[in-house]
């Protein structure tokens, strides 16, 4: 069964599109824990990075170049955050991986 990342980009389920490659695709997130909240998406589908092969380096790179491109874009300027959930601890609930990139907030740490 397809993820539901694979339907938004198989264009199946409507999304709101930031950026989009041959790699990777960026939506908005339905979601938003911050005023700004994307998702960067591999099109291979990848479950989580506990199960990434060494032939996905260079997806694993575009991810983070495309993540720090875009928060360039958005002027996140004062800083952003990269997150990545892995597993039922990590707080995934996809499981096509994904990058999240919050910012436009003073983020807190340690996350709950
Ligand atoms: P995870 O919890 O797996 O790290 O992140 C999944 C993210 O996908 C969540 O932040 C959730 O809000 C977002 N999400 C789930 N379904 C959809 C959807 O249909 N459209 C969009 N744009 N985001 C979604």
């Amino acid at each position: 069964m397809a993820t539901i990342f694979q339907k938004i980009i198989s264009r199946e389920i409507p999304a709101e599109i930031i950026f989009e490659d041959d790699t990777c695709i960026s939506i908005k997130d339905i979601e938003p824990q911050a005023p700004f909240h994307a998702l960067i998406i591999p099109k291979k589908l990848i479950a989580r990075v506990g199960e990434v092969d060494d032939e996905d380096e260079q997806i694993l790179g575009h991810l983070l170049l495309t993540a720090k491109k875009i928060a360039q874009e958005q002027n996140l300027d004062q800083g952003f955050r990269i997150v990545i959930n892995n597993g039922s601890d990590g707080g995934e609930t996809v499981p096509h991986l994904h990058v999240h990139l919050l910012g436009g907030r003073k983020l807190t740490w340690p996350p709950g």
